[in-house]
């Protein structure tokens, strides 16, 4: 089974990189992607887990790009992890992430809901490759009393035009397709059922997206063929996977459930070379 598409303790998933890698292999995954979001921090222990137990880790991120005051989500795969113009951006993405927790913090305060982000900020400065967002604040809102999970906190208060949401600055999907080329890897475009912006897959592809993400937890069949159509009306590859974050909320045994064919794994490994 393929999967390209997994979150770690590097970003907002519960499992540490080799934990997950060891879950992932003990369910039948022999090819993988750690895509954490602004980050590669999991992949050198991923790395090792994987060469250990004999699965294909292929070096991935999630990116946040902004357009029109809404979030994109960019994949990208075969990258360089380590590639200094690449990670010179992630670092600000980043600092802008520590920035945006900051505000929301003052936002839910102003709105009743006063916590206590001071742990989270100590140990993002602790951790820097460690990327922090909403799932983060979520957790501090439950441990607080605020919230029953991660989706309430979502559904109440941080989702998009709810009372707790802040914008947040961001670079447009075009320039993070140019970061992800640069760093010698292929962008695919992320859970587009979750997005609903169809009009935005022509104008990336001419921007030099690679590839749909047409299989995904959140993609019922529908939504699978028409995004499928989709990518090939536009020339695009398929990339696909869990998005699993851990056992918990509505993609709680997500891992295995939604995989690759290895038909269009093999499209995609054969644009990155
Ligand atoms: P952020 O990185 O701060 O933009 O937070 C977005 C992340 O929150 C996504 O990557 C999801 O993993 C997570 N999340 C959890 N529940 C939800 C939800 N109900 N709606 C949107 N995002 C969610
Ligand atoms: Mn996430
Ligand atoms: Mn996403
Ligand atoms: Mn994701």
């Amino acid at each position: 089974m393929i999967d390209l598409h997994l979150h770690t303790t590097a970003s907002d998933g519960t499992l540490a990189p080799a934990e997950l890698v060891a879950r992932a292999a003990s369910i039948g995954i022999t090819i993988l992607s750690v895509t954490d979001h602004d980050t590669t921090d999991g992949f050198d222990e991923a790395s090792a887990t994987a060469a250990r137990l004999g699965v294909t880790l292929v070096a991935g991120i999630e990116v946040t790009a902004v357009e029109n005051a809404r979030d994109v989500h960019i994949l990208g795969y075969f990258i360089d992890p380590h590639a200094s113009p690449l990670a010179e951006f992630l670092t600000r993405q980043r600092a802008d992430r520590v920035l945006r927790v900051v505000r929301i913090a003052e936002r839910l305060r102003a709105l009743g809901c006063p916590i206590d982000v001071e742990p989270l900020l100590h140990a993002a400065a602790r951790h820097p490759g460690r990327s922090i967002g909403r799932p983060q604040i979520a957790d501090v809102l439950i441990r607080s009393g605020y919230a029953r999970d991660r989706d309430d906190v979502f559904d109440r208060l941080l989702g998009d035009a709810k009372p707790g949401f802040v914008p947040r600055a961001g670079e447009a999907p075009e320039r993070i397709i140019d970061v992800i080329r640069n760093a010698g890897g292929i962008a695919s475009l992320a859970h587009p059922g979750l997005l609903r912006k169809d009009d935005v897959i022509p104008r990336l592809a001419r921007a030099g997206l690679a590839a749909l993400e047409v299989c995904h937890s959140d993609h019922d069949a529908d939504a699978e063929r028409h995004y499928r159509e989709l990518a090939a009306a536009n020339g695009l590859a398929v990339s696909g996977g869990s998005d699993y974050h851990g056992d918990f909320g509505r993609r709680e045994s997500a891992l295995g459930r939604v995989t690759l064919p290895q038909a269009d794994f093999d499209r995609l490994r054969a644009l990155a070379a």
